[in-house]
């Protein structure tokens, strides 16, 4: 027997859960009949819902014994959902995918295949196309995998999503980073293994609206960009050392103007001048500090990454 746990993280996703419900259960009959020897368990993550995605949650639990769930005690990200899916998936495969099919189910047979018989540890799908999404989104989108991997040794697919599917090995080896501030798209290429790609186009959600805007996915992209990359450090030296050439230079000019031109030194403006630049240059590099600091202060508190209410096994009481 071989047992697939598919992760479903959801927040708010009253109604395209049925819909979710019914397109997972047509793809894993399929997989069943074609392949005797598999199982499936469906492992919701509530991440603190406020609409009725709990109940629905329950009921789908009632229903059919390979539905289980945990629900957080209030929401806590898309990336701790993933993250307890996978330390509470039984699975000897693990996929994780969004609930508002995004990412099509059609995918995992292909995945599957990939994985079992092609001898990759991993099969990840990744989009081609940002249909669908404003054109300024894209830009920064695109901007920022370029700059990430340009500074970080992590190689940050372009489009690749966080819908996967994973032997055991690898999923064991993902839980090992436990770290507080978390980045999947990272994390998933730091730990390495083969991983195959599967281009497809850009699919809009089923129902429902996305809990992403604008401000929350550039503070995500900076967060990623301070997780997977010391570059930021190095900047702030690098200017630093600009700044003294140029303070240099500037002294060696008016040395000379004074002493081969007998000019007046003319000192007000320069002086303004050099302090706004200065002291600019320092708070710049005092705020990349910051954030390192800032990061390094969360990780050693060693705060638990969720916190779970409920579980399914709830229910049986
Ligand atoms: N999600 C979550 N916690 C959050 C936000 C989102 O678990 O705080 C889930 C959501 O239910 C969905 C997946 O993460 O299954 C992707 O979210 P969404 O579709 O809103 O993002 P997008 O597809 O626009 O990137
Ligand atoms: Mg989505």
């Amino acid at each position: 027997m071989e047992l697939i746990s598919i992760i479903v993280p959801c927040y708010n996703e009253q109604e395209v859960l049925p819909l979710f419900y019914n397109e997972i259960t047509k793809t894993m009959n399929k997989m069943k009949a074609n392949n005797p020897q598999l199982e499936f368990e469906l492992l919701f993550v509530n991440d603190g819902s406020k609409d009725s995605t709990l109940e629905k949650l329950r009921e789908l639990a009632k229903e059919s014994s390979n539905v289980r769930y945990i629900s957080f005690s209030r929401n806590f990200g898309k990336e701790a959902g993933m993250f307890a899916g996978l330390q509470n998936a039984r699975g000897d495969y693990v996929v994780i995918m969004d609930a508002d099919l995004q990412h099509p189910p059609k995918f995992i047979p292909e995945m599957y295949d990939y994985v079992k018989n092609q001898g990759y540890d991993c099969a990840a799908t990744r989009r081609i196309t940002r249909a669908g999404e404003s054109k300024i989104r894209s830009w920064f989108a695109r901007k920022f995998y370029k700059i990430m991997n340009k500074i970080s040794h992590t190689e940050i697919v372009d489009g690749a999503q966080d819908f996967r599917f994973m032997t055991r090995q690898m999923v064991n080896a993902i839980l090992e980073m436990n770290e507080y501030n978390r980045f999947s798209k990272g994390i998933f290429s730091w730990v390495g293994f083969n991983t195959k790609y599967i281009e497809y186009e850009n699919v809009e959600r089923a129902a429902g609206t996305t809990a992403w805007s604008f401000k929350n996915l550039f503070f995500y992209s900076l967060e990623g960009i301070f997780a997977f990359s010391t570059a930021p450090l190095a900047l702030a030296s690098l200017l630093g050392i600009l700044s003294c050439l140029v303070a240099f230079i500037i002294i060696v000019v008016i040395i000379i103007k004074t002493l081969a031109f007998g000019e007046n030194v003319q000192g007000y403006p320069t002086i303004v001048c050099a302090i706004f630049f200065v002291g600019g240059l320092q708070l710049f590099c005092i705020g990349i500090l910051g954030q390192y600091l800032s990061k390094t202060y969360l990780e050693t508190k060693k705060r638990p990454i969720y916190i779970i209410k409920e579980t399914e096994e709830n229910l049986k009481k």
